[in-house]
């Protein structure tokens, strides 16, 4: 029997889903993450035709080429790609604090639920968090705890904002509202992280610049895996001092990779390519959404989340119909748009749905 483990899943939904009914059917729609994008010919092409060098010796073309295309995207010095989001993380976090230090998060940020402790089991860092509404933070909440530390309190070394949030479903920070937090946090010598895996989506459905996110972050972490459809890799962006270090730090991790550029291939086909059709994806989901009858104000980018249900079992019977979808918690189901949801395929999706819901 053929299973694949919910990429998604909480402690109390395993998140296993039965796909052998449909394992060699044509048709199924994956929406459970935009993760599960497959590379497109014309970036498999890109992918073959490849320049590459051992990029620890620092001499892949490609990879090079990558790092100050997306380092100039963002308004920063350098850049640095990681095989992973996680890791971009957690290179970001150690980069802005130390063993005993601060991190200060959203309490159901990708750094605290997704990525195992790796700050505090890694780097000693301690992670301090903060509740939010859908995973929108409130700025004077969010600085109404951030300490400047003496010889009895933990002092905050830096916050990480996360943009678009994931578990919120997709939520924008609004840019204003990042400003006023850099501005404030700049002030008292405190740095920011933005953990922006999504980033491209918020820029996409705001018309902001990625210039305009980028110049208000100490480290950045964008994902070339998600919504852009690369199959694997992230991008650091901050300060060439800061990415010197980083890549240190890649090292130690086990992340220096050699002749890389063949994937560094598919992040740079992905972002000269594939940022601009994530319009598209937010059309999508809020027609999906519509169709299910969740607040059009709840969905702002890629993704839809749908509190209230039995997760497992409308997931469940979701697959017996095609349509995958990601338990998040016992009630809650998540649904993402990515490059390989068309309009035939979300048509599809939302009548199965709705036919389960009854909606
Ligand atoms: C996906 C994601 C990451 C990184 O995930 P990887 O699977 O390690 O690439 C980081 N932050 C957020 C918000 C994400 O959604």
């Amino acid at each position: 029997m053929a299973e694949v483990v919910d990429s998604s899943h909480s402690a109390d939904s395993p998140g296993v889903v039965d796909l052998s009914h449909w394992a060699d059917s044509a048709g199924v729609v994956d929406l459970r993450s935009d993760t599960l994008t497959r590379p497109t010919a014309a970036m498999r092409a890109a992918m073959a035709e490849a320049e590459v060098g051992d990029d620890v010796y620092l001499e892949d073309p490609t990879v090079n080429a990558l790092e100050t295309e997306v380092a100039a995207l963002f308004g920063h010095d350098a850049a640095l790609f990681v095989p992973t989001g996680t890791m971009g993380n957690q290179i970001c976090l150690r980069l802005l604090a130390g063993p005993g230090e601060e991190v200060l998060a959203d309490a159901d940020a990708h750094i605290v639920t997704y990525e195992h402790g790796g700050a505090a089991a890694l780097f000693g860092i301690q992670t301090r968090t903060v509740v939010s509404q859908r995973g929108l933070f409130d700025t004077d909440a969010l600085l109404a705890q951030v300490r400047e530390g003496d010889w009895h309190t933990m002092g905050t070394n830096a916050v990480a904002v996360e943009n678009t949030h994931n578990r919120g479903g997709g939520t924008i920070q609004p840019l204003s509202e990042l400003t006023r937090l850099s501005g404030e946090l700049r002030d008292r010598g405190v740095a920011l992280h933005i953990d922006g895996a999504r980033i491209w989506n918020a820029a996409v459905a705001t018309g902001t610049s990625l210039t305009s996110y980028g110049e208000l972050a100490d480290t950045m972490s964008v994902c070339l895996s998600k919504g852009l459809g690369a199959p694997i890799g992230s991008v650091i962006v901050a300060s060439a001092e800061r990415v010197a270090a980083a890549r240190i730090l890649r090292k130690r991790l086990g992340g220096g990779m050699r002749q890389v550029g063949i994937v560094a291939a598919a992040g740079r086909y992905a972002v000269a390519h594939h940022i601009d059709r994530l319009a598209d994806d937010h059309a999508r989901a809020t027609q999906l959404a519509a169709r299910l009858g969740v607040p059009a104000d709840e969905v702002q980018t890629n993704i839809v989340r749908l509190d209230g249900v039995d997760a497992a079992v409308l997931a469940g019977r979701a697959a017996d119909q095609g349509v995958l979808i990601s338990q998040v918690a016992s009630d809650r189901v998540r649904m993402v748009t990515h490059l390989d949801v068309d309009q035939a395929a979300i048509q599809r999706a939302a009548d199965v749905l709705a036919g389960l819901l009854q909606r």
